[in-house]
């Protein structure tokens, strides 16, 4: 049950590119090398995989200097609790028809577990450059989820690699994050994270890297750039689940800019932007401004140089000076 990604994945702690996720580093890695530190009686992952994507433009298509990038992930509802729910569903299907009792567990991005690695080998795609898992029919818009069994299932088998000679996530990657790993055996390809914007305006907690803030262009949270351009995406479809409608599609960076703590509270109320938390969300805000050059942000700018949050305060004035040069 073990794979042989977990390897690749002490190399990639070893390596730095986990930056301060220390969720991803600390014990839970090494919880990580085998499913059965999840439930012991393990036999089989049953891997799922939930469309999100939207019929609205890709992120990078916009032209609005007035709207913040959001990661099409978290327009709609949070993933972990639809993922969960349809899991359970599933649970009760398998328990109907199974015949005999079982043990099971649900994980969802949360969880300590190698989910790409296993849904690959399920059948569900192959990890691309960008290191995204690619279905050859659905593109890389979707959400995984898995299922823990007692059970012994069948094995899926993984599909070819069909990334061929493409390295357009590669090129496009502002930050240059896509980073060769020179291993002699495993992935070419990882994410440096402490170059990765989805890294910077989601899991960082502290100030982002003055040398990186001016590449972080407008996104407040997130980012798919990499995504955005690969072919298996042009046609990818869309999901026709209500969970993700777009309720947070491209804000005005102006009103973002103006929210109070029980505001964005209330605004991401079930949803995956409230893990950016309400200074970390702000400090994004404050850096997409200052990148946008508008004069037209100078005043918010001026109110979020104000604010009691250092975080906030650091970042807004930082944008002003960028407005002025
Ligand atoms: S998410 Fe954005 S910054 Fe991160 S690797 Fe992809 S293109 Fe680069
Ligand atoms: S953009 Fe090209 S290289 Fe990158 S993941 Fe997609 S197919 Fe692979």
């Amino acid at each position: 049950m073990p794979v042989e990604e977990a390897r690749y994945y002490r190399k990639w702690i070893a390596d730095g590119y986990a930056g301060e996720m220390r969720y991803l580093t600390d014990r839970r890695a090494g919880v990580r090398e085998d499913p059965r530190n999840l439930l012991p009686s393990a036999k089989s992952i049953i891997c799922v995989g939930k469309l999100y994507n939207g019929p609205e433009p890709y992120s990078a298509s916009l032209e609005d200097d007035e709207l913040a990038w959001i990661s099409r992930y978290a327009w709609g509802d949070d993933y972990h609790d639809v993922l969960s729910r349809g899991l359970r569903r599933l649970v009760e299907m398998l328990q109907a028809r199974a015949g005999e009792r079982f043990e099971w567990k649900i994980c969802v991005d949360a969880a300590p577990l190698l989910e790409r690695a296993y849904a690959r080998r399920a059948g569900l795609g192959w990890i691309g450059k960008n290191t995204c898992l690619i279905n050859q029919e659905k593109g890389s818009w979707f959400f995984l989820g898995e299922l823990l069994v007692s059970l012994a299932i069948e094995a899926g088998s993984p599909p070819p690699d069909s990334c061929g000679t493409c390295t357009r996530c590669i090129d496009a990657c502002p930050t240059e994050a896509i980073v060769p790993t020179n291993a002699p055996d495993g992935p070419e390809w990882a994410i440096d994270s402490r170059r990765c914007i989805a890294y910077f305006t989601i899991e960082l907690r502290g100030p982002i890297p003055a040398g990186n803030r001016a590449q972080i262009g407008p996104h407040v949270f997130g980012c798919d750039i990499c995504q955005d351009v690969c072919p298996w995406n042009h046609a990818a479809p869309v999901t026709s689940d209500p969970a993700f409608l777009p309720r947070h599609f491209a804000g005005n960076l102006e009103k973002l800019a103006a929210i109070s703590e029980s505001e964005f509270r209330d605004i991401f109320h079930n949803s995956a932007i409230t893990r950016a938390r309400y200074s970390g969300f702000l400090r994004n805000v404050a850096v997409a401004m200052g990148n946008q050059r508008s004069a037209r942000f100078r005043k918010p700018l001026e109110r979020l140089a104000q604010s009691s949050d250092p975080l906030i305060a650091e970042h807004a004035r930082w944008a002003l000076a960028r407005l002025e040069s």
